[in-house]
């Protein structure tokens, strides 16, 4: 009974010692970034999905990046006009996520449609580019060079458009960010809601870690 107590006493020890070492841990004050990393969201707007992902992240005053699609942003306009009102930074996912094949002339004309309509909605041009799929070819470098875009991949993909279970895709966030990173999310193609109960677990582990959000701008901004 005496060991089954110790155990107990040692166990609670340990948690107690886990817990108040947690945010040393993961974010050093030497590490290049300070502790930021940025929450990026491709394929939306979506009508319910991005509203509520939105409101998520205004309870714990976090900014994102939405790389949109031109085509969602002509249908469901309210919620890309939210994000830009609530502070997120807005750039550029092509007009309809079709970009294998093209000719330059052709991405040129997806990419610049979907900026004008970035342009008008938030009155700032967009400066980077995430290629659909994360696949580059050489007319999508020509037309991203000619329009002065710089293409933005991701450093932690979160797999949420696998259809992976919230819990699991959280488990395995937090089990790989660092400083500096850039996580890739959905707000549009992921069956259900698995991206917004993901985010619900993830938002406040980070920053209970001494993470700081901030939108790709800001990112690269600190880098420099
Ligand atoms: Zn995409």
């Amino acid at each position: 009974m005496r060991a089954v107590f110790r155990c107990t006493v040692a166990c609670a020890l340990c948690f107690v010692l886990l817990i108040s070492t947690f945010p040393v841990l993961h974010v050093r004050a030497d590490e290049g970034y300070g502790g930021r990393v940025a929450l990026t969201f491709d394929d939306g707007p979506h009508p319910g999905r991005t509203k509520r992902i939105l409101a998520l992240l205004e309870r714990y005053s976090v900014r994102a990046t939405f790389f949109i699609l031109g085509c969602n942003a002509e249908y469901y306009p309210e919620p890309l006009e939210l994000a830009v009102k609530m502070g997120h930074e807005i750039e550029d996912h092509s007009f309809d996520h079709k970009t294998k094949g093209k000719t330059a002339d052709e991405l040129k004309n997806s990419i610049t449609k979907t900026a004008e309509i970035i342009e008008r909605v938030s009155g700032r041009t967009p400066r980077y580019f995430r290629p659909p799929e994360g696949a580059s070819t050489p007319a999508l470098d020509e037309a991203l060079s000619a329009l002065g875009y710089e293409a933005v991949f991701w450093t932690v993909d979160s797999r949420d458009w696998t259809g992976k279970p919230a819990k699991a895709i959280a488990r395995d966030v937090l089990k790989t960010v660092r400083d500096g990173d850039v996580i890739l999310f959905h707000d549009y193609t992921c069956p259900g809601e698995n991206t917004l109960h993901a985010l619900e677990i993830i938002v406040p582990v980070l920053l209970s870690r001494g993470y700081r959000f901030v939108t790709l701008e800001e990112l690269y901004a600190c880098a420099k």
